[in-house]
Formats: C-alpha cells, structure tokens, sequence
C-alpha cells in the first residue's frame, strides 16, 4: 500500500478531513504506560503523577506526560529520543489501521477522506507506532527540541487539549475542507475540546469508549478492537447507508461483521429526597447509575 499514501488525489467526489486521537483510539495502551514500562518507572508511579495531575488541572488534558517528561526529574533524566521511538514500536495497535486508511483514501461512495492524527503523545511515539501504515507528515503530536545528548530541552509543539483545536483548524485551512466535512475520532477527556468544537460548526464525532464525558458529547459511539468499526457511522450518517449494505460492503471486501450490536445507553443519576422533602435529608446522598438499553 505504501505507493498509495502519497500518490496525489484525483478523486472527484466529496472530500472530507478525516481526524484521529491516537491513545486508545488507535492504540490499545497508552503512551505514557509504555514509556513508564521501558524507562523502568512503575505503572502506578505514572498513574499517580498523571491522575493527581488531571485532578489539578494543572496540564491541558492529555498533557500529562509531556508535563511529566519536561518538569518530573525522574522522567526528564532518564528519557531520551530514541525511547520515544521505542515505546512507539512497543505499542499494540488496534486491527485494520491499514485497512481504514486505505479505504477512506481511496473513497467509498463519493465520499474520500484524508486521514490525519492528532494526539497529545509525543510525535516521534506516534510515528514510530504507525510506520508505514500513517505518512509521518499525517500524524501531528507534541513536538520536543532536544540537547545533543538526547535529553529533552524543551517543547516546541504542545498538543495536548484545546491545541488539538488549533492544529485541527490549520489542517482544515490548509486543505480548504469545509468545517462541515470534518470527522475527528477519539476516547477520552483530551478529546473534548475538539469534539464540541467539530460539532459545533456541524462536523461529525465519533467516540470510541465509553468514558462518560465523551460518549456524551460525541455523536455517535463505536467500539470495536479493530479500527474500521468507525466506518459504520461514517457510512450511516454521512453517506446514508444502512445496515444490510454496510454488511455487504464488509464482506466485498473479505471481512465478515461477527457481531453487530447495537445498544443505546442513558446515563442517570438519583439522589434520595424530592423537592420540598430536602430538609434534613441532606445527608442522604446516595446516588445510583442505571443504564438502559434496547
Ligand atoms: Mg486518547
């Protein structure tokens, strides 16, 4: 596939740019896990840094590593640049990325897409997990200088939260794509931002968990272990298929969809008391989360 990911495009039909998170939208693991991993930094040392981080709102969401890898003196002095390539190689990656670039590049009922990611991990991680699956110049992630010695000298890109926002924007201008033809993909709470931003000027978002914040805002849910899944909301709501011929599409092209479930999820959440009864029930707390589907 590699003559495909630069030849130019000739492709007549509506053309859409497409957006990824990296972490756990591509990935199965997180970055942050797996450089911790290599550097010999135990998990929950990195856990406990990056979530008390996150519980300060110290860093843009997502920025955790990079704060730890610039400002912790135990991340900072032992990582160099050729960890990050490592940790990249290192990372398991979701089913099919190959597969959803080359289908999205090539276009599916008119519809073509540019794939891009846009990740808060460090850039050469990124690259390095998605070597000759991504173009390098696709995938945009947070930028480091570095001394002679490897060690880390500063941050030159930051990608982390609302600057997934500003790079997302850029490539929107550099490719002229109108704001309504920008699909972006991601999991967790680094991608809020951007999701709210995309729908906003009436993009379309997909998540893949089910992280509460996220699932909220997205338009649509996917999960799957492989990275096509995505395609199945693509293809409802912008191209207007419907399921017999998604299917279909599938099994064209050698893949048979084992299990398609579809579950609608409500999120709620009770406190004891009604309204008039609240005096002296304040200590009544309790809450529950109940889920529907059907
Ligand atoms: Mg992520």
């Amino acid at each position: 596939m590699t003559d495909l990911l630069h030849s130019p495009r000739q492709f007549a039909g509506k053309q859409y740019l497409f957006a990824s998170d990296f972490d756990k939208t591509l990935s199965f693991n997180d970055s942050g896990y797996v450089l911790s991993e290599l550097l010999g930094i135990p998990l929950e040392e990195f856990e406990r840094k990056a979530t008390g981080m996150a519980n300060l709102n110290l860093v843009q969401q997502g920025g955790e590593l990079t704060y730890l890898l610039l400002h912790d003196p135990e991340f900072h002095s032992r990582v160099r640049r050729d960890h990050l390539y490592e940790a990249g190689r290192r990372i398991r990656l979701k089913k099919d990325i190959d597969l959803l670039y080359e289908w999205l590049y090539s276009g599916i009922d008119g519809h073509q897409f540019d794939f891009y990611v846009i990740s808060a991990a460090p850039v050469e991680v990124i690259r390095a997990a998605l070597e000759g699956v991504i173009p390098s110049d696709h995938i945009f992630g947070t930028e480091f200088r570095y001394h002679a010695s490897g060690e880390i000298d500063t941050i030159t890109q930051g990608v982390a939260g609302y600057g997934k926002v500003a790079v997302l924007d850029r490539l929107q201008a550099e490719l002229k794509i109108a704001a309504n033809r920008i699909v972006y993909v991601g999991d967790g709470s680094s991608d809020i931002h951007v999701m709210l931003h995309v729908n906003q000027r009436d993009g379309f978002t997909i998540a893949v968990s089910e992280a509460r914040h996220i699932a909220q805002i997205a338009k649509r849910t996917v999960l799957s272990s492989s990275a096509l899944a995505v395609l199945v909301p693509i293809l409802e709501e912008i191209a207007g298929w419907d399921r017999s011929r998604i299917r279909a599409l599938f099994e064209d092209r050698g893949l048979l969809i084992q299990e398609w479930e579809k579950v609608q999820t409500d999120w709620l959440t009770f406190s004891n008391g009604r309204a008039g009864e609240r005096a002296g029930k304040a200590e009544s707390e309790s809450t529950a989360v109940a889920s529907s589907s059907r």
